[in-house]
């Protein structure tokens, strides 16, 4: 018998779980960690509320969860209730699925003040992450200002624009939706600090914006490369790039029906962050793109805003006594090796990119790597104890752990929460999760 550690329990966590069983089948047990008393990770608190569909995967995480040989261990903090090398010691190998829950830093001025979010914070709180759901942005200003061209960018553009009515057969957090449907906003600015050729978002997501109730995308035609030069881009991006020639078509009768403009701000790399206490505006620079980087061309101008969500990317939470490179934000790895017996796998591997679905063969690929370690000798023997000795260590230490089926309870008690026409409500509070248990 083998044993298999799992950190995290998201998508990257629950790929690695299926991969153990589908290669081991029965000579396996997996144990899969999460600091929440609740699983599926960014499935959970990461996917837009309004993009039900997409979240409906946990469906598959379930089935492996369900399992003999997998289990989860939820509430428990991995470094802080139990160390990564006693870990080492009761699992053959320990594989680290954290992803990257932090926000990367703009590293300009003002960044601090009151009203200036990163993405991680924001689509937290509107999505009941316990520890953003004090967030309590103030949406009585104008202009919200949200820095990115990637997808999360457009999540919270979106989220931003959307009626209660629209968020009907979403599970956004209650406490969002209260203020959210106390937004004054008239303007959001999408900034971007390259141009529409080198935009993140892909064409789905883009597309949404064009169907909202009261908002509607305006998009600089000048902005626009010449036709032709779509030609050269990949079939994703060349529709997302048609999205955004769309935009520009928009007539302007269009724009002056809907209270909201989700206005593209192209060539433009923010400065700084100005305010008193509070965020007031933001500087920005104009930029060309040469090479396809972005340099500055020395203007400037100020968008005054009294909102900012910074949509730039996002990096690991390193774990005391693993290597970690801080100039990329994860773990210092190869090919998911980090040290022998521990490995990672996911964001907490590559870095903040892909879909769910890139997820999935980087389980199955880093259980190959495990299997070559194997293979090789490089693991032991076996007769490691596994869970049977982390629920010694467990009771030794009076840790509370939450196991699947006290997650199903938190699930009932959810849905049985929910506002009508909505799928969930999500609790926001651990204490309140493990209430739900008792
Ligand atoms: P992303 O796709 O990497 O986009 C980040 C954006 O931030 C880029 O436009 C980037 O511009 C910009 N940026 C980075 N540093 C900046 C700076 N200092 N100043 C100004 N702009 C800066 O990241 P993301 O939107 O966080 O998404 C993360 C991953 O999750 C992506 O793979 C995404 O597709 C995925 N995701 C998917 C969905 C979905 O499928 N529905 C939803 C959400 C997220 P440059 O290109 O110039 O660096």
């Amino acid at each position: 018998m083998r044993h298999i550690a799992v950190i995290g329990s998201g998508p990257a966590g629950y790929y690695t779980a299926e991969a153990a069983l589908k290669h081991w089948g029965e000579d396996i047990r997996v144990d899969v960690f999460d600091r929440l008393p609740v699983p599926y990770g960014l499935i959970r608190t990461g996917v837009a509320p309004d993009h039900q569909t997409i979240k409906a995967v946990s469906g598959r995480y379930e089935k492996t969860a369900l399992t003999e040989n997998v289990r989860f261990v939820g509430n428990i903090t991995i470094g802080s209730d139990i160390s990564i090398e006693e870990l080492q010691e009761l699992y053959d190998a320990v594989v680290i699925a954290t992803g990257a829950p932090h926000d990367r830093k703009l590293g300009i001025g003002g960044e601090d003040l009151r009203g200036v979010y990163g993405s991680a914070a924001f689509v937290g709180w509107y999505n009941s992450h316990p520890q953003f759901r004090n967030l309590d942005p103030d949406l009585l200003g104008e202009t919200a200002v949200v820095i990115g061209m990637g997808n999360v960018a457009l999540d919270v553009a979106r989220i931003l624009s959307k009626t209660d009515e629209e968020f009907q057969g979403s599970d956004i957090a209650a406490h969002a939706l209260d203020i959210l449907m106390q937004s004054k906003l008239k303007r959001i600015v999408l900034l971007g600090r390259r141009g529409p050729h080198q935009i993140m978002m892909t064409p789905k997501e883009l597309g949404e914006l064009a169907r909202l109730e009261r908002a509607s995308p305006r998009v600089d035609a000048a902005d626009l490369p010449e036709e032709g030069d779509d030609a050269m881009l990949e079939p994703g991006l060349r529709k997302s790039v048609n999205h955004l020639r769309s935009f520009a078509a928009i007539p302007e009768h269009i724009h002056a029906d809907k209270p909201i403009e989700v206005d593209f701000d192209f060539f433009a790399s923010p400065v700084s962050i100005l305010g008193n206490g509070k965020v007031e505006g933001i500087e920005v620079e104009r930029t060309e793109v040469k090479a396809g980087r972005a340099v500055g061309t020395g203007e400037t101008y100020t968008i005054p805003c009294g909102l900012v969500v910074s949509c730039i990317g996002y990096h690991s939470a390193n774990i005391p006594g693993v290597p970690f490179d801080e100039r990329l934000g994860r773990f210092a790895n190869d090919e998911g090796r980090i040290l022998n017996g521990l490995y990672c796998v996911g964001w907490a591997r590559r870095g903040p990119t892909g879909t769910i679905g890139t997820n999935k063969p980087d389980g199955f690929a880093i259980i190959e790597k495990i299997v070559e370690d194997m293979d090789a000798g490089l693991l032991g023997r076996g007769g490691k104890k596994g869970r049977a000795g982390f629920d010694e260590l467990a009771q030794g230490r009076c840790l509370d752990i939450v196991t699947f089926r006290d997650w199903k309870k938190i699930e009932e008690a959810e849905a049985a929460a929910a506002r009508d026409g909505s799928p969930r409500e999500k609790f926001a509070d651990i204490e309140a999760m493990i209430r739900a248990v008792k």
